[in-house]
């Protein structure tokens, strides 16, 4: 069963790549496959961590990050501590992007997909200029404890 969902998976990858006009690659496999187990945006440290001791170099990885990013499968957001973080875009949601939890007492970064941004929100910021990010600071359960 496991290995049908494996297979199922790289044909998966192989369709977003070519739909984007990339190949496919060992070293973006390897990078969209950690992406897509992550539950949080991952950090091109926390992506080398794992996929290093697999064998590909971290210029690799963060280039193929980069390829990623500008094929726009990947979104690239920095949270005020001025480390790029990374995280598969989720097709499903037409915007593109959601808000992020970020603890100020361990640093732990949390998706809110849960989280929707109105259509009159999002009006009345373009009037500010051009978001880029949506960021919500404070004390994540563990710390608050
Ligand atoms: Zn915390
Ligand atoms: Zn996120």
């Amino acid at each position: 069963m496991a290995r049908q969902e494996e297979i199922d998976s790289v044909a998966q990858i192989r369709t977003l790549l070519s739909t984007v006009g990339l190949r496919t690659t060992a070293a973006r496999l390897a990078v969209i496959r950690r992406l897509r187990r992550a539950t949080s945006p991952l950090s091109h440290a926390e992506v080398a961590e794992e996929l290093v001791p697999l064998g590909f170099d971290k210029a690799t990885i963060f280039r193929n990050l980069t390829d990623l990013v500008d094929a726009g499968l990947v979104a690239r957001t920095e949270l005020g501590d001025h480390v790029w973080r990374f995280e598969l875009r989720n097709p499903d949601h037409e915007a593109g992007h959601h808000p992020h939890f970020v603890c100020v007492d361990c640093g732990s970064v949390t998706c809110l997909h849960d989280v929707d941004m109105s259509k009159s929100a999002q009006k009345s910021w373009t009037k500010v200029g051009r978001v880029t990010e949506i960021l919500l600071k404070g004390h994540c359960n563990t710390c608050a404890k």
